[in-house]
């Protein structure tokens, strides 16, 4: 059977979109709409947006009729959901109940499947939840140490996100080596806009650096990653901050722009490159958070057989793989720096029999969406 898949996933101000070929493994087409509902703008909200993409997939040439299913990201399934679920009306509810933990992510979401289902009501939509591939992680990774009984009134608890991108990495790890996902450990370095990493045992995630929300864990485009939470009474006693502020502070004017002021890391390496003193403290900052989390995950993990590295920085920045590895040569792990700063794509970077196997793996979540999809058409 042939047929397409619909991937959407919705932001509070944009639509990213992919067509797949879930059976090829193949992107058909993909687009973006962006400046959803800002003032004066073109497309004032999603349904005018997925409109939009409606048009641009007859304009491409896509069959409408071939799409049989839509594939929607969605960040947070909390405690209750965590394989692809077929979207009903009562699913789209506990979603929409989920916002509470995720409040900047989950809102539009819902609006996006709203929209979806109302656009193509004929086919099967399904939820892929961020969080999905972490829902078992062992408790006492899971766990803040904080008063119990307000952590579960509260739903305070280690989620994870990213999950997609980190199965499908560690899954693809082990078939790069050759070898089944149950027999592999892997670290995976998720190093986009949004960054994260994963300890994954035998195929299983047992840690991972982002917590109830995204902002946990590494150093980001904009986002602060680990803070002491002291840090927080200290701003709102001393600076009268508060929860807004506090959020877009830590969300959007912290990580690599905080320090330097640019978050696209292809300017950060060129006002590194110039000499800029704050732009090289922000990737010296970056680099030895990733470090540390390397340096934890061998601890949790205990024998690691792969490393991979993923998304934007992950696959593109050699430097960044290099400086986050190098110095652990007693540990078996070594960046061939040939290897490394040459080719392209999925690649092992680590010299030929060393113990522990150092990858660049492009992920590719849109398929993985797509995939799981189609399970239910
Ligand atoms: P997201 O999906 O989280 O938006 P991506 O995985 O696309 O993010 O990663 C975006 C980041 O990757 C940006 O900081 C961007 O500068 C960086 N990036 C992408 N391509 C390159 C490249 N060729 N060289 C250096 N950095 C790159």
């Amino acid at each position: 059977m042939t047929g397409l898949v619909l991937v959407l996933n919705c932001g509070s101000s944009s639509i990213k979109y992919q067509v797949v070929d879930p059976v090829a493994g193949e992107a058909v087409v993909s687009g973006l709409v962006e400046q959803i509902g800002e003032p004066g703008g073109p497309v004032p909200d999603h349904a005018a947006g997925l409109q939009r993409i409606h048009g641009d997939l007859v304009d491409s040439g896509v069959d409408l009729a071939a799409v049989r299913a839509v594939g929607h990201r969605v960040v947070h399934g909390g405690r209750r959901f965590h394989a692809p679920t077929l979207i009903t009306d009562a699913v789209l509810a506990e979603i929409e109940r989920l916002s509470d933990l995720a409040p900047l992510h989950n809102p539009p979401n819902v609006v996006g499947i709203t929209v979806a289902r109302a656009d193509f009501p004929d086919v099967p939509h399904v939820a892929v939840f961020d969080t999905g591939f972490f829902h078992g992680l062992p408790e006492a990774a899971a766990t803040y140490a904080i008063d119990a009984g307000v952590a579960a009134q509260y739903g305070i608890r280690r989620y994870g996100f990213h999950g997609t991108s980190h199965e499908y990495v560690s899954q693809q790890t082990a078939a790069l080596l050759g070898r089944e996902p149950a027999e592999v450990n892997t670290i995976v370095l998720h190093l986009g806009n949004g960054a994260s990493a994963s300890a994954v045992r035998g195929g299983v995630a047992v840690e991972t650096s982002m917590g109830l929300t995204p902002l946990e864990g590494l150093v980001m485009g904009t986002r602060c990653g680990d803070l002491d939470p002291g840090v927080l009474m200290h701003l709102k006693r001393t600076a009268g901050m508060g929860v807004a502020e506090l959020d877009e502070l830590l969300n959007r004017r912290s990580g690599l722009r905080g320090l330097c002021g640019v978050n696209d890391f292809r300017e950060l390496l060129e006002q590194v490159s110039t000499g800029r003193p704050e732009a090289t403290l922000a990737y010296g900052v970056y680099v030895h958070r990733l470090r540390k989390y390397v340096g934890a995950y061998l601890a949790v993990l205990g024998r690691v057989d792969a490393i991979a590295f993923t998304a934007g920085v992950g696959e593109n920045v050699a430097a960044v793989r290099e400086d986050a590895l190098s110095g652990l040569d007693g540990l078996g792990i070594t960046v061939d720096p040939q290897r490394n700063r040459s080719g392209r794509g999925a690649r092992i970077i680590s010299p030929d029999g060393a113990r522990t196997a150092v990858l660049v793996v492009p992920t590719n979540e849109e398929l993985a969406i797509a995939r799981a999809a189609w399970g239910f058409v």
